[in-house]
């Protein structure tokens, strides 16, 4: 299937990749206790292309499957990102805990739900509109930078 697109279902066995692929703007609709078949009826009924490495799942997936070779989660982000064309937004407005909105929120009003320290070290604060966390720029963030930033050279001297 040679399209672009941001949208995916992961399998049950793609949490980690599910979290990455949402860090860089995709939107991708996981369930750790999704059945198959109803992983498959969301990928149908949403447009989405179902990730799996369970070759059965993806032949039954059709058009609307993606078979993820690697058991690395770097490599199978690499091989997602290069396959579908994905322009990484490292400013992702999606939840990477469950495919929510991002949106800016007041600094004044996460006062009582942030770390002392974080709230008096950052200026720009997102909430989560589905689980209600808050995110901010922080040393996880970087470090999530950091990592994708390697991953994506990676793909550019392996070609
Ligand atoms: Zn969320």
């Amino acid at each position: 299937m040679e399209t672009t697109t941001n949208k995916f279902v992961a399998d049950v066995m793609l949490g980690r990749l599910a979290r990455w692929l949402r860090l860089i703007g995709c939107d991708v609709y996981y369930d750790s206790t999704g059945e198959d078949s109803a992983l498959l009826s969301r990928a149908l009924a949403e447009d989405r292309v179902l990730l799996s490495a369970d070759h059965t799942l993806v032949r039954r997936a059709g058009e609307r499957g993606y078979l993820v070779i690697s058991d690395n989660f770097r490599k199978q982000l690499a091989q997602i990102v290069v396959h579908f064309g994905i322009e990484p937004n490292l400013d992702s407005d999606i939840c990477p805990d469950c495919n929510g909105n991002l949106r800016d929120v007041p600094k004044p009003s996460v006062r009582a739900d942030v770390p002392e320290y974080t709230y008096l070290t950052h200026d720009r604060f997102r909430l989560c509109s589905e689980c209600g966390k808050i995110f901010w720029q922080g040393s996880h963030r970087e470090l999530a930078e950091k990592e994708l930033k390697k991953i994506l050279a990676n793909i550019e001297t392996s070609g």
